[in-house]
């Protein structure tokens, strides 16, 4: 018998503020961009849920069978302290801070959030590119921008004339008054610019001339805006037609609207199809951020004696586009619960055979949690429903696990094999000879108490032909 099914992915789109059935622009080929770190500072665990969350939709589209090829920006320039044009660059500020050049502060910065993202089990996306490596790319966008009356230059800058295009409040799906009073902070007066949103393509004068890294262009020496770099990349690398582009929310305004403004009116036809936008981390003073001072990240989570898996855990557990409000509380629940359930599957037999039925039903089932609008709460809930399923033998749930673990990345089937003591070695074989014992005995309840009662303490017992063995997992 073939098997078959039809894929039926939904997402949902901010740009129609809908879950909306994915359809790639050509075939099963998609093409994803993501936005990338500004790397000025350690990732905070906030930045590193919206990249867990685009992690699991790269996998869960590959899972379901698309070609997903994924492309993802380092900021190294250009990203202002106000998300707009306003206040120094990041990277100038963060080079003061440090005593170190731009170049050593990003490299730093994307080196460590490399190995979060490692920790983590976050992907690393198949092109990941610098913004400062592109910079004839946005000379030639802004140059066509320039030339085709949608970009203008003032005091020596140039800008993008956002009354130029009409669907400019299309992805926010707000009027410029209503921006204008929640944005306040971020279109502070720059009196080069025509109107409140313009904002900067490229800058060569006025505040900015004390940026450290420059480069030449048309219109003098100069450096990039933020949001051109996102354009910029995505075309080089994924073509005039993009299918999902990801942020967490607070790029919905003003970067994300302002990438679709540059884009389409470079193109001369729409863009990107679908716009998938990330909940916030919250800690008790509302969204975890940078500025904050305070926050966390993962290396102070493994300080803590957390292990960062168990952060990936909380955050499947939560719906993706939902703010997710962190306290130590929650994260040791989440801790506790990852274990008891790693123990549960490291102590399934290996041997066994595979009953292909079953397979095909609960891999099907699993595929249906994806494709809602990306369920992972509904997903690891189908991954317990199956431990506890009696009908199904454990080599079944092993495999199963496995594959579901293609997406969840959590490390399931990992057994982190922790060094035992002396003292802790003669307990467990004392244990283990009392429990034969009784299994001589024909005490199978006072055998199985004691097999229990080490899996809690993560010790897991093994009946081999050779006799009987363990295992202890972390
Ligand atoms: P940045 O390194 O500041 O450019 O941020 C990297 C990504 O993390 C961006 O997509 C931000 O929108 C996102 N981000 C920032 N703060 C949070 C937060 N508290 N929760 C979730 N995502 C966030
Ligand atoms: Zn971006």
């Amino acid at each position: 018998m073939i098997y078959w099914r039809v894929i039926k992915m939904k997402l949902y789109n901010t740009l129609n503020k809908k879950i909306e059935e994915f359809i790639p622009n050509k075939g099963k080929d998609v093409k994803m961009y993501t936005c990338g770190p500004t790397v000025y500072h350690y990732a905070h665990i906030g930045n590193l849920r919206t990249y867990i969350s685009e992690d699991i939709l790269e996998k869960s589209l590959v899972f379901l069978g698309y070609n997903v090829k994924r492309v993802m920006n380092i900021t190294d320039v250009g990203h202002m302290v106000g998300d707009g044009d306003n206040g120094e660059d990041k990277m100038l500020v963060a080079a003061k801070r440090e005593h170190k050049s731009s170049m050593e502060i990003a490299k730093y910065y994307t080196d460590c959030f490399k190995d979060d993202c490692k920790k983590l089990n976050i992907k690393w996306p198949e092109i990941v590119s610098p913004a400062t490596d592109n910079i004839d790319e946005y000379i030639k966008i802004i140059s066509k921008l320039l030339d085709d009356g949608f970009a203008y230059i003032s005091d020596g800058n140039v800008y993008f004339d956002t009354t130029k295009y009409s669907d400019y409040y299309k992805l926010s799906g707000r009027n410029a008054d209503d921006l204008m009073v929640a944005v306040r902070e971020d279109i502070k007066e720059d009196t080069s610019k025509k109107n409140p949103f313009d904002f900067g393509l490229w800058f060569t004068n006025s505040k900015f001339n004390n940026q450290e890294m420059q480069w030449d262009s048309p219109w003098g020496r100069g450096y990039p805006g933020w949001h051109i770099e996102c354009s910029g990349i995505s075309l080089k690398y994924l073509g005039e037609n993009l299918d999902i582009h990801c942020g967490a929310e607070d790029a919905i305004f003003p970067h994300h609207t302002n990438e679709i403004a540059q884009s389409e009116c470079y193109l001369g036809h729409k863009w990107c199809n679908y716009w998938v936008h990330m909940g916030f981390l919250n800690d008790k003073n509302g969204k975890m951020s940078k500025s904050n001072g305070e926050f966390l990240t993962v290396s102070l989570l493994e300080e803590k004696g957390y292990n960062p898996l168990s952060y990936r855990y909380l955050c499947l557990n939560s719906y993706y586009h939902n703010t997710l409000t962190f306290s130590d509380k929650i994260l040791t629940g989440a801790e506790s619960a990852y274990k008891k359930l790693k123990k549960k599957i490291l102590s399934l037999k290996k041997e066994g055979q595979l009953n292909k039925t079953i397979y095909n039903e609960y891999i099907d089932k699993f595929k249906n949690t994806l494709e809602d609008n990306l369920n992972t709460s509904m997903s690891i809930t189908l991954l317990y429903d199956l431990l506890k399923d009696k009908n199904i033998n454990d080599f079944t749930k092993r495999e199963l696990v496995k594959k579901f673990d293609e997406v969840l990345s959590l490390d399931l089937l990992k057994n982190n094999k922790k060094t035992v003591d002396k003292d802790t070695l003669q307990y467990i074989n004392r244990e283990i000879s009392k429990r034969n014992i009784y299994k001589k005995n024909k005490e199978y309840d006072k055998a199985d108490a004691i097999r229990k009662e080490l899996e809690e303490k993560g010790i897991i017992i093994k009946d081999t032909r050779e006799g009987t063995t363990f295992e202890i997992i972390d």
